[in-house]
């Protein structure tokens, strides 16, 4: 398969200002999967003017009316699901099982937006002086900036632009230049369900040229941005200039804490899921699994064992399939040595998988490793792959403090019979998730998700706690006193 990805911008298709193209490799081959455009400022600009134009009148219709184009949008993900899924199983490697089930959320989730048209609730309250009514509404924010990664592709397209056009914004979106095809099918539903010219904007690229055009550019009143916190640090600091509303979505470093009176297969089976599932390239992956000091050996064999026989591929059988480009795979790998240099044993994994069923696909074996310190690399960096640690601790004072002992606080889990660590832990955790005997999973459409420390900025998506991301509170007063109104 080999295309061309063009631009989306006020309505039409149209390829870069340049010319230029990216060629973005398929994960599981190697190969090249297909061609998208290489923007630059003067396609960013393009698609920032077209969204200023269009969000005026955008703005002026109802949510309800807002609301109803949404579901049209939707309606046409579901009817052409096999077609979104089989753009994210291509470029990112992963199951179709998989890729229609991150569409079935992506499409429960533009389902819930869509029905905020009809609540979109702002509060009334009381006044201290006579005559005086006072209320709260949403406004839209303005032209929003909306910057992706790659991992979840549909999924990350969904959670930002449905909430962004609710509430009355234009948006730019910048995909991943690792996911090009998936935005380009979701771009024409949209406009094939009759998203009015310019609400919606597409452009292709690189962060560090089309994504830092989009975050400089003036005419962007909202940056909304999922990805690491090397790159949300710097969209904070260039946007501060011009005290750009900027929300952020970034990385994790998330902890599982099994207790010695956790059931062992429930523990066993989540963290299998927490750490691998999608390869491991879940900004909520379990990386640091904390095990009591007297079940530890016994968790440890029985996780080995089964982390070992997980299938790698990208058959609705496999387990998981490959990481999303050769940058990702060779990171995975030099932490892995960096991380036996200072002393981590290999319990399982830690090398590329080879061979016919691989091919030039970018596979890494399910990685398990034990006697990291706590204050090494491999313990504190986020890796985006298939590989966690394992750590020992005494009692739940010690594991507390090692789950809390890191920069990131996304998501945190505990196994546990008792009900009182199991409140201790959701109340001490430091993350923006704390879960009970399940995984380090993220949130549903109706849930708000999002992190503490290094792991985000204090807002959260999606559920209605994003409308705060893309909506301005006005306070409205009324004087009803008689004669004035
Ligand atoms: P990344 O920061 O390199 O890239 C993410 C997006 O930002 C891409 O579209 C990229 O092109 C763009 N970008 C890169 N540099 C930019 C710049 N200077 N200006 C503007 N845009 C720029 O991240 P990645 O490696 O592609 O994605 C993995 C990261 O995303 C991990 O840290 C992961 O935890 C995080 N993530 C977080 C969440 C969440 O909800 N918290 C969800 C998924 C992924």
């Amino acid at each position: 398969m080999s295309e061309t990805i063009l631009n989306y911008i006020g309505g039409e298709f149209r390829p870069a200002a340049s010319k230029e193209v990216i060629a973005k490799l398929n994960p599981a081959t190697g190969g090249i999967l297909c061609e998208a455009a290489r923007s630059g400022e003067k396609d960013v600009a393009d698609a920032v003017n077209a969204a200023i134009t269009a969000q005026k009148k955008w703005a002026d219709t109802t949510p309800v009316e807002r609301g109803e184009i949404l579901r049209n949008i939707v309606i046409l993900m579901r009817e052409r699901k096999n077609e979104i899924a089989q753009a994210v199983h291509l470029e990112t490697g992963k199951s179709m099982k998989e890729a229609l089930g991150e569409t079935g959320g992506a499409v429960e989730q533009g389902f819930f937006m869509a029905g905020e048209g009809r609540r979109f609730y702002g509060k009334t309250t009381t006044s201290a002086m006579a005559e005086r009514t006072s209320m709260t509404i949403r406004q839209p924010v303005g032209v929003a900036g909306l910057i992706i990664a790659a991992n979840t592709p549909i999924a990350n397209v969904a959670w930002k632009v449905f909430p962004a056009l609710i509430c009355g914004n234009a948006a730019v979106l910048k995909p991943s230049e690792d996911s090009p095809m998936v935005a380009d099918v979701f771009a024409e539903i949209a406009a094939a369900a009759g998203l009015p010219a310019g609400v919606l904007n597409v452009v292709h690229g690189f962060g560090a040229e089309a994504g830092a055009a989009l975050v400089s550019h003036p005419g962007v009143d909202l940056i909304s941005f999922t990805g690491s916190t090397a790159t949300g640090k710097w969209i904070a600091k260039t946007s501060a200039d011009r005290l750009a509303k900027v929300f952020l979505e970034l990385g994790g470093k998330n902890p599982m804490i099994i207790c010695d009176d956790a059931d062992m297969d429930n523990a066993i089976k989540w963290t299998l899921l927490s750490a691998f599932s999608n390869a491991g390239q879940r900004c909520a992956a379990a990386s640091r699994i904390i095990v009591f000091d007297s079940i530890y050996e016994k968790f440890r064999g029985q996780l080995m064992s089964a982390a070992k026989k997980l299938k790698v591929g990208t058959g609705d059988n496999d387990d998981f399939g490959p990481v999303i480009n050769k940058r990702q795979l060779d990171n995975m790998i030099s932490s892995v040595e960096a991380a036996k240099k200072d002393g981590a044993a290999i319990l399982t994994g830690g090398a590329r998988l080879t061979g016919a069923d691989y091919s030039d696909g970018f596979f890494m074996a399910p990685t398990l490793l034990e006697n990291a310190s706590p204050s090494a690399e491999i313990s504190r960096k986020e890796l985006f792959g298939p590989i966690a640690c394992l750590y020992r601790a005494k009692d739940f004072e010690a594991a507390m403090n090692l789950a809390n002992d890191c920069d990131y606080g996304l998501t945190a889990c505990i196994h546990t019979a008792s009900v009182h660590r199991a409140l201790e832990f959701t109340r001490r955790i430091q993350a923006g998730v704390a879960n009970v005997n399940a995984g380090t999973y993220g949130s549903e459409p109706h849930m708000p998700f999002g992190g503490v420390k290094l792991s985000g900025n204090g807002l959260r998506e999606p559920g209605t706690e994003a409308l705060d991301v893309y909506t301005e509170i006005k306070n409205v007063n009324i004087n009803s006193i008689p004669g004035l109104a």
